[in-house]
């Protein structure tokens, strides 16, 4: 077989969302946008809601209706982007909440769906999605007296604990809901890290369920090993890969392993990306290709079945090092052509 296998370990998944639940004294949901960060929102969200997760957050309609028939009826499934053009049906057929945006979001949601449930969003200082101060303020009372069934915003910096922004941001959301009759929430991950404070009624957090920074007490979820197709003698002075950027400066072992960029193996990654063979180090010689890395497997005994990009050794956040990124854009980008396994408890 030459395609890698990913390892989605369901059980430590859990314990991240049970960690972070623990972190504090009010609900937590489970943020499971972009197919569950990219590890498979059907086997995902059900593990979530066996542990005890009640409402979940998704970015699209879409996606919402999709989990709602991976979820059955119960959970609350929750939609960052509120009601767009073209969403009602989903919305109303899926009974989706969505989190609305705008003035333009709400009249829309009470036109079409008069009585259906909805959350609203404020922007504090992300300029990003949520009403702003002034546009709150014209609505605030109507909007209220709709009981929504969640009132949220979303911080920038919270994966920076010391960041000025956290403390405003936090600020201006008590000053925007401060005695609302509704439930509130302001932290993801970071801000469920940052403290009480930040907890209000409901936790979101997404990226640490998966094992990811900043909740650097994860536990790590997920594993992927990639099959060696080939392996040869390079001698001193001969190059490997696309465009000669690595030159044997020693006769060296190679492997050719089976993923590459299509992969989501990231090609920035570049010289610094390395894999392991049992505890030995081996690093990527030359550029990833589309499907293929070379790999230096001198120190290894004999050839390797295949070797571990992400396991114990190394996870999301150190290939994220490599390639200038960050945790979330390695998992949302695990390849699709992966064969994939999930370990339950
Ligand atoms: C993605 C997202 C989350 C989850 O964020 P993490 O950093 O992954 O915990 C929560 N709230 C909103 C609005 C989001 O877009």
């Amino acid at each position: 077989m030459a395609v890698a296998h990913l390892t989605i370990d369901l059980a430590a998944l859990t314990a991240n969302w049970q960690a972070l639940n623990s972190m504090s004294q009010t609900e937590t949901a489970a943020v499971v946008k972009a197919d569950a960060y990219g590890l498979g929102i059907d086997k995902v969200a059900p593990a979530l809601a066996q542990a005890g997760a009640r409402r979940f957050f998704v970015a699209a309609a879409e996606e919402g209706a999709e989990l709602r028939q991976v979820l059955g009826s119960g959970p609350e499934i929750n939609v960052f982007s509120g009601h767009m053009k073209g969403d009602t049906a989903l919305i109303r057929d899926a009974n989706l909440v969505p989190m609305l945006n705008s003035i333009d979001q709400m009249l829309r949601q009470v036109e079409a769906l008069p009585g259906h449930a909805f959350g609203l969003q404020l922007d504090t200082g992300m300029n990003r999605l949520g009403m702003e101060d002034a546009e709150w303020r014209a609505l605030r009372d109507i909007a209220l007296a709709q009981k929504p069934t969640l009132v949220m915003s979303h911080l920038a910096c919270a994966d920076e604990p010391a960041h000025y922004m956290n403390a405003q941001q936090l600020q201006t959301f008590v000053d925007m809901t401060d005695g609302i009759d509704a439930d509130r929430s302001l932290a993801a991950t970071g801000g469920t890290l940052l403290g009480p404070d930040y907890h209000f009624d409901l936790t979101r957090p997404g990226v640490g369920i998966y094992g990811g920074m900043p909740f650097i007490d994860a536990k790590p979820v997920v594993r992927l090993d990639v099959p060696v197709i080939q392996s040869r003698e390079v001698q001193t002075g001969e190059t490997v890969g696309y465009s000669n950027t690595w030159t044997a400066e020693r006769p060296t072992r190679v492997a050719t392993i089976a993923a590459g960029y299509a992969d989501g193996i990231l090609r920035a990654m570049g010289d610094q990306a390395c894999l392991w063979a049992g505890d030995t180090r081996c690093k990527v010689l030359g550029r990833i290709s589309m499907d293929m890395i070379g790999v230096d497997i001198t120190s290894v005994e004999g050839e390797p079945a295949s070797l571990e990009l992400l396991g114990p050794h190394q996870g999301v956040d150190m290939l994220a090092d490599w390639a200038g990124t960050i945790g979330y854009e390695i998992l949302t980008s695990l390849g699709h052509r992966y064969d994939r396994s999930y370990l339950t408890a």
